[in-house]
């Protein structure tokens, strides 16, 4: 048990902050951690399942004291957050964010902090479809990785500290330049998301003539595509709107790339076609060798981690 900062304030309770509860009640990270939703159902729900040692009536009263403040709400919605705890925070606190895109989180929040606040954005890579307060669980960050982007503002200290803290919830930390994690997440994780909800809607449109045959012998790779495309709407549709140029970067590669493989499969070309599965495979094999995924049949997703 190594605490890491006396008091931790969480500013939305959904998967992420309820996850890094838990963990950081594993690791007794926190000597005390606050909480705040902005719906009275959220802060019940908190309650109910002692998610937080308190859950409070306002953001203003969470992040009073607090060394650590941590958005964890939709990317969209980190401006107005940060807007409305500025006043409130602790002179040297240090601040930070889970949202998946970085580069606008930064423009968005960093212009409202006051003067001697720490702000190191961060991303943990790891999360699940489920969403709210009571889809979080202590094992979420094992081994995952999480990635900080301190900013101008930030002291030495205060990024060894966050680092600290991540680590005590068992991820592995790395720091990263804004514009490359939002390049590197536009391949990682934006754009195959977005393929898979453009996949299930094809699907859902064929089964309106195949009478639910899609869904009744739903095979793996749909199914997989389905747990996916599940994921929360409000959360995705932020993540596009603002990590807009490197996800059209990307999804720009990925037509022509699929371009090719129909041209394969239209002139009979199978060399194409297997040497371009035989490079993929091995793709997924050093995923696995670098322990971020099983052999497992259900791909190790015991808990559907994305
Ligand atoms: P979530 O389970 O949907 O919870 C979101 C929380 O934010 C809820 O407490 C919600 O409050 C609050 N919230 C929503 N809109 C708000 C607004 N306009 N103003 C103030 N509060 C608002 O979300 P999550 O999955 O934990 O995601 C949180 C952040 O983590 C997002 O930025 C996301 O990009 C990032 N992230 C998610 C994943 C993932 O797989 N889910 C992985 C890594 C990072 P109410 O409950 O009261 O509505």
């Amino acid at each position: 048990m190594t605490q890491i900062y006396g008091k931790v304030a969480l500013i939305g309770l959904g998967l992420i902050a309820s996850s890094m509860f838990w963990a950081s009640k594993r690791a007794g990270a926190a000597g005390v951690t606050s909480g705040y939703a902005r719906s009275e159902a959220t802060r019940e729900t908190a309650r109910r399942i002692g998610l937080c040692d308190q859950v409070c009536e306002t953001a203003a009263e969470a992040v009073a004291d607090a060394d650590l403040v941590v958005l964890a709400v939709p990317v969209g919605a980190m401006s107005a957050v940060a807007q409305e705890i500025a006043p409130h925070l602790k002179p040297g606190c240090t601040v930070t964010d889970v949202g998946s895109v970085k580069r606008h989180v930064i423009d968005a929040v960093a212009p409202h902090l006051p003067e001697g606040v720490n702000f190191v954005a961060g991303h943990p890579l790891a999360g699940t479809e489920h969403s709210g307060p009571e889809s979080g669980f202590d094992t979420l960050f094992d081994n995952r990785w999480t990635l900080l982007v301190p900013t101008e503002s930030a002291s030495k200290a205060a990024t060894t500290q966050l680092r600290a803290y991540w680590e005590a919830l068992g991820a592995n930390v790395e720091e990263m330049d804004a514009d490359h994690h939002d390049l590197v997440l536009a391949v990682t994780s934006h754009a195959p998301h977005l393929i898979a909800y453009t996949m299930v809607g094809v699907a859902d449109d064929l089964r309106r003539v195949t009478d639910s045959e899609v869904i009744k012998y739903s095979a793996a790779g749909f199914r997989d595509f389905t747990r996916i495309a599940a994921s929360d709407p409000t959360m995705w549709r932020d993540v596009f709107l603002t990590n807009k140029d490197a996800t059209l970067e990307i999804l720009g590669r990925f037509t022509e790339e699929l371009f090719a493989l129909q041209r394969a499969i239209r002139t009979g070309d199978g060399e194409h076609l297997h040497a371009y599965f035989t490079r993929t495979r091995a793709i997924r094999r050093g995923i696995i060798q670098a322990g971020q995924d099983t052999e497992a049949p259900d791909f190790g997703r015991g808990q559907g981690k994305t």
